[in-house]
């Protein structure tokens, strides 16, 4: 059978590891964190994975925590009033037809490392560099780089013609915590934007420690909610979470009031620039190393999709490799394997890419609009497990009023 590496234990490396090993091939998953290193160790990301990602991980038998996560059931939305203190200028919500989850990468990706050698798979802990994916790529058939946003994945090209920034475009937070007030009807990603000042959204989940919600703070660089460099300590990360709500968002520092830290490794504060780059890595022997993940596309968390992206792309690659058989795994056939995932990530990197700019006047019509019209906030909400539905309205102003007039003929048929 044939042998394939997967470099990188994260939410792209192991679920198509695991997908491989069930379809009978060799695999060495070569990470460079033990379980314990993971259990033990920083939250990584706030991880909310909507439906059609979860599907792929219940297909492949790897939702164990379905049962104890708390769900996400649906999406919304505010924005504060820019006169009148403590009210909403927008203010939305609408339930998804079916709830996203977010487990903790740290429990998730400690438990499923700990499962690959049972289901027949080698793991090897390893930080790997060129001269470790070159012994790689001289044992296996093929070898794959799915390390998220570790330094060597910078060996991939950057795609400049992909990627707008070259900078980071948040100073992003993570505050992990129990004890904040649940939301009256039902549970969702309540989503706040503050023009000019950056977004803070909030949601369930599941911690070492059980329920928990995460609170994610994207500031503009430069802006107020770019404060977390001064941070020295946990309990100052979770009383600068409190401040900020308390000075911008009311309503959200209400809810927050009692919240206290999951543990004092549930917080996280950083930046990144949101990169695509080539998916195919020539090595110095000239065997080649095939991208996936983070590693050859990284968004902003702005629209959670990250973690999201990561396993359909585990999904294309597998399908793709189940189905290339015995043929070899040409420069060609990656490329091509990339673009068919290119073809549904490029409307989510849009998207993405869209919220990190000040918004156009139509995007601000139908964020308002959707506050007067239910089924439009659904569209809106269900997106999240699909991008690609947004367009073309979300990029294109006429399209964008035709989509908002249509969801009015209904509210009006409604109320008749
Ligand atoms: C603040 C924040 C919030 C986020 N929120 C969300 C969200 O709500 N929803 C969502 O869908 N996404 C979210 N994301 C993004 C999401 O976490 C990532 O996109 C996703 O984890 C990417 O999976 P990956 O497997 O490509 O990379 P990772 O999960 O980063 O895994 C990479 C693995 O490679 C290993 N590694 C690194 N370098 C090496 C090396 N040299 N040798 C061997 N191993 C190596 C690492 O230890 C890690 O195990 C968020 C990200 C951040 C930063």
């Amino acid at each position: 059978m044939r042998s394939i590496a997967i470099v990188g234990g994260g939410q792209a490396g192991l679920p198509l590891a695991f997908g491989l090993l069930e379809q009978g091939y060799q695999v060495t998953v070569v990470t460079n964190r033990t379980p314990d290193d993971l259990r033990n160790g920083k939250v990584m990301s706030s991880q909310c994975m909507f439906d059609p990602s979860l599907q792929i991980e219940r297909d492949l038998g790897l939702n164990d925590w379905e049962q104890q996560c708390p769900p996400v059931q649906g999406i919304s939305f505010a924005v504060p009033h820019p006169e009148v203190p403590g009210a909403k200028a927008i203010d939305w919500s609408a339930r998804l037809d079916r709830p996203a989850q977010a487990v903790d990468q740290r429990l998730k990706m400690s438990s499923w490392l700990e499962q690959v050698e049972a289901r027949g798979g080698k793991v090897l802990i390893q930080d790997a560099g060129v001269a470790e994916l070159e012994v790689l790529s001289e044992q296996h058939d093929l070898v794959i780089l799915a390390a998220g946003k570790g330094e060597v994945v910078k060996l991939f090209e950057r795609d400049a013609a992909r990627s707008p920034f070259d900078k980071p475009q948040r100073s992003l937070a993570l505050t992990y915590v129990h004890g904040l007030k649940r939301q009256p009807d039902y549970s969702s990603v309540a989503f706040n934007l503050i023009p000019g000042v950056g977004e803070y959204f909030v949601f369930p989940a599941l911690t070492l420690s059980g329920p928990c919600d995460i609170m994610v703070f994207e500031g503009i660089p430069g802006g107020p909610l770019d404060c977390w460099r001064e941070v020295r300590t946990p309990q100052e990360h979770l009383a600068t979470s409190k401040d900020f709500l308390r000075k911008f968002l009311p309503w959200e520092a209400e809810r927050a009031e009692h919240a206290e830290l999951t543990d004092d490794k549930g917080i996280l504060a950083g930046s990144f620039a949101p990169t695509v780059r080539k998916p195919v890595l020539t090595l110095p022997s000239g065997r080649l190393v095939f991208g996936l993940g983070d590693a050859v596309a990284t968004n902003d968390p702005i629209t959670g999709q990250g973690a999201n992206n990561a396993t359909k792309a585990a999904k294309v690659y597998l399908d793709a490799i189940l189905a290339h058989g015995d043929q070899p795994y040409t420069r060609d056939w990656m490329e091509q394997t990339f673009e068919q995932f290119w073809d549904y990530a490029k409307w989510v990197v849009q998207w993405t890419n869209s919220l990190l700019t000040p918004p156009p006047p139509h995007i601000l019509g139908l964020l308002g609009a959707a506050g007067q019209m239910p089924s439009l906030a659904k569209e809106i909400a269900e997106g999240f497990n699909h991008p690609p539905r947004y367009f073309p309205w979300w990029a294109d102003a006429q399209a964008c009023e035709e989509l908002v007039a249509g969801h009015q003929a209904k509210a009006v048929a409604v109320a008749a």
